[in-house]
């Protein structure tokens, strides 16, 4: 990629070239917008390689069946202004977003649960196919610029961008339109340190707290040694108040500090959001979700009356991971030591093993931080944004891009999307109102 350090002024600037700057800058170019980046990293879409291991999972095709896949589509986005995301994904959704990839030379295969992928299954050819598509565009790429501040002018030109360079320069760049499409806080070593926050805070954008969100689970439990690395299929639960706020399916994952896989990285959102309000997080897991209560209690009798002589250490094995089985026995009180017949096991025992089966609880205590999540929760709030356009009300020609503003999706592909979604909206929104005719 050429650094074209001649210009000073572009008509568009767009601060941040990950997914949704990349997005709106071919986006923008091919409708006759002078478009640059200005990239903090020394590469283009630093994070985009790091997404779905290493592998990018780009959208998800599984809401573009129904009658209305706008509506399946925002189902799985998050906003304080819940009605929010609609007004985007109506414009460019998973359609689009195939057509446009395909339209730059990056085909699709779609995977698990609907997951689509670059076809070469390499992250990496994500920020390479939009490097030709720029560098065929004449997009001009300032690198290693990290922006510090924007002053906003009733005159021409209206914004001024300074940037420190990696020499420390300090230097001023001018646009008439500007993007600011700088991420959020997760993975910060991918340049997402939340200074667009700050950027879009001093011109009188107010912010939705962010949390971690796509988010492995720490939880207050003793035993979490002894379960480190023990998987099973089963039925996460978050619990607030006693009532089950959100349920996910899917394989389970402990681990020396809590619990990851991918429901509980879905759940994680309700946890970090309840926690932060100070309320207390229960996750319940169901080991046995395919059954009810009833056929798990009718299961284990019937197990423990065939095999009443055998220990119940040794009656359990076969059905559960032989990892977890010293674990429920010191959860029910039975010392190992003992060898404790299943014709021996009393009542109260039992109830707790089927307790444990159907509903194990455990006390959330945080989420993992930033650096492990994979996305942000919270952001610039959307009441400040033109529904549909993206355009600040607050700072007119200034429009927001990505996981900057409160839009987050489930795990998925969904957060891709967004970005893929509204940077091509916003370009859209500014070249109709460059030909006037919004
Ligand atoms: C490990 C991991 C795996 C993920 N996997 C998936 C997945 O498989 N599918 C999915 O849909 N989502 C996934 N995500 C989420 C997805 O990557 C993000 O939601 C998406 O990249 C957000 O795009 P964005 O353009 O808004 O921000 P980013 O892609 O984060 O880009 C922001 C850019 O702005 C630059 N920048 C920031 N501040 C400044 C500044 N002050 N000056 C100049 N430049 C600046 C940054 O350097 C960065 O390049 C994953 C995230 C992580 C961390």
């Amino acid at each position: 990629m050429y650094e074209d350090q001649t210009s000073k002024h572009h008509e568009l600037f767009i601060i941040g070239g990950g997914a949704a700057g990349l997005m709106a800058a071919v986006t923008a170019r091919d409708q006759g917008i002078d478009t640059a980046i200005i990239e903090s990293n020394d590469r283009l879409g630093k994070k985009i390689i790091t997404t779905g291991n290493g592998r990018c999972n780009i959208t998800n095709q599984s809401t573009a069946t129904g009658t209305d896949e706008a509506v399946a589509l925002s189902h799985k986005y998050h906003s304080n202004q819940s009605g929010f995301p609609i007004h985007v994904l109506r414009q460019f959704g998973v359609r689009q977003t195939i057509e446009f990839f395909s339209s730059l030379g990056l085909p699709f295969v779609s995977l698990e649960n609907g997951r689509m992928y670059p076809m070469s299954l390499q992250a990496a050819s994500v920020p390479g196919v939009f490097k030709l598509a720029l560098e065929d565009r004449n997009v001009p790429v300032y690198y290693k610029h990290k922006v510090l501040d924007i002053i906003v002018s009733e005159e021409h030109p209206r914004f001024t961008i300074k940037c420190q360079t990696e020499t420390e320069e300090l230097v001023e760049y001018t646009s008439e339109y500007l993007f600011l499409c700088t991420g959020g806080l997760t993975a910060p070593k991918t340049g997402t340190d939340g200074s667009g926050y700050t950027l879009v805070e001093r011109l009188g954008h107010t912010m939705i707290h962010p949390v971690a969100g796509i988010v492995q689970l720490k939880l207050d439990y003793p035993y979490l040694k002894e379960l480190s690395g023990i998987k099973f299929e089963g039925l996460g639960h978050i619990i607030v108040n006693n009532e089950v706020i959100r349920s996910e399916y899917g394989e389970i994952l402990f681990t020396d500090y809590g619990i990851s896989g991918p429901p509980i990285l879905q759940l994680s959102r309700k946890a970090a959001y309840n926690l932060g309000r100070g309320e207390s997080v229960t996750l319940s897991v169901d080991m046995m979700p395919e059954r009810t209560e009833e056929e798990v209690i009718d299961f284990l009798e019937t197990h423990w009356a065939i095999f009443g002589h055998r220990t119940v250490a040794d009656a359990f094995i076969g059905i559960i991971s032989k990892k977890l089985i010293p674990v429920l026995l010191k959860e029910a009180g039975i010392d190992q030591q003992v060898h404790l017949l299943c014709e021996d096991l009393s009542w109260k025992t039992k109830k707790i093993f089927y307790r444990l089966m159907k509903r194990w609880e455990f006390k959330v205590a945080d989420t993992n931080s930033f650096t492990n999540a994979q996305t942000t929760a919270g952001g610039i709030d959307t009441i400040d944004l033109v529904e549909g356009t993206l355009e600040s009300k607050i700072v007119p020609g200034l429009y927001l891009a990505g996981e900057v503003m409160d839009v987050d999706g489930d795990c998925g592909g969904y957060n891709l999307q967004w970005a893929w979604s509204s940077g091509h909206v916003a370009a859209m929104a500014l070249a109709k109102r460059r030909a006037g005719t919004t």
